[in-house]
């Protein structure tokens, strides 16, 4: 986010450019490398509203999601999800996101966290942190889920993943992730990977790494332009074919039924000191901030129809 950007935000309505949010698919120099690019404006909006989020923690989140967009859509199940965790030092504590189709969300641990700007522009680094831990879990929903990670390289997100596909995937890639936000409003999110396919050519790379400058303000870019109009700019000398675009939204599928196996699982000793309280139980999704209620009676229920985990297996019905 430039200086300049910033002091023309008042006359903005947040969304000048009304784009839906979408995760398009593109190749160049007849497969050589591929291209992921996603808008994420909408959603990311939706989730800093969801969070009530501080505005560095939304900058934030608007990389980390739109990160998220584009490694799932790199698994080939439509079925499977991608769950991110940065576990880093920053003053944001752990936060994950999770990919599943086009539906996307995510949960912090301080989502209200503030820092001061660094140089004009959020401290998205410091949110999240320079020392820590990026797990990747791809779960292609049968068998094993895949479970890769590596360490932070600066917090800054796009930097944290590249090093991930360095050394998780051994894949070299190039990732420019942005958010531009300012108080509470988002005005543009999104982000772009380009990555070689086997037999890329070094003359590909360099017309590639030569066009780096292009994705150094992704969010600016998007702002006000399409993403086919910007590739089309960017690649116009290096045989760009758009393959498909796919929406994305803020979705979480979390519903009562999961909240109660969740209950479920706290086991047989805590679901009786909650009814001993005879007070309501209230539960929250970490994702979307739904609340459930859960009645002494719901309780008392659970306790006698339900499966507790640590028991006999009996096969009961619940
Ligand atoms: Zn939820």
């Amino acid at each position: 986010m430039t200086q300049d950007y910033q002091d023309n935000t008042a006359t903005m309505d947040g969304l000048i450019f009304g784009a839906p949010d979408m995760l398009l698919r593109a190749t160049i120099m007849g497969g050589q490398a591929r291209i992921m690019m996603c808008r994420t404006t909408r959603l990311t909006q939706e989730a800093s509203d969801t969070h009530l989020a501080s505005d560095v923690a939304t900058a934030a989140i608007g990389r980390i999601l739109s990160g998220t967009a584009i490694v799932s859509a790199m698994l080939k199940e439509d079925k499977g999800s991608v769950t991110i965790t940065f576990a880093g030092d920053g003053a944001g504590g752990k936060v994950t996101s999770v990919g599943r189709g086009g539906n996307l969300k995510i949960s912090l641990e301080n989502p209200q966290a503030e820092l001061p700007k660094l140089n004009g522009k959020q401290d998205v680094e410091g949110f999240i942190g320079r020392n820590g831990r990026l797990t990747v879990i791809k779960d292609m929903g049968a068998g094993e889920p895949y479970v890769g990670a590596s360490a932070l390289v600066s917090g800054g997100v796009a930097q944290d993943l590249t090093q991930y596909f360095a050394v998780s995937e051994q894949t070299p890639s190039l990732i420019a992730l942005g958010c531009l936000n300012s108080e509470g409003a988002v005005l543009s999110s999104g982000g772009i990977l380009i990555q070689p396919m086997p037999g890329c050519k070094e003359k590909t790379l360099q017309m590639v790494e030569m066009r780096i400058p292009f994705f150094s303000n992704i969010s600016r870019e998007l702002y006000d332009r399409s993403m086919e109009e910007l590739l089309g700019a960017w690649f116009r000398d290096m045989d760009l074919e758009i393959l498909d675009e796919k929406p994305l939204g803020y979705k979480c599928d979390c519903s009562r039924e999961k909240m109660t196996g969740a209950l479920i699982a706290t086991g047989e000793k805590e679901l009786r000191s909650m009814l001993e309280e005879n007070d309501d139980v209230e539960m929250v999704c970490w994702f979307c901030r739904t609340r459930r209620v859960f009645s002494p009676d719901d309780i008392k229920k659970l306790l006698t129809n339900a499966q507790l985990p640590r028991e006999d297996v009996d096969n009961a019905a619940d």
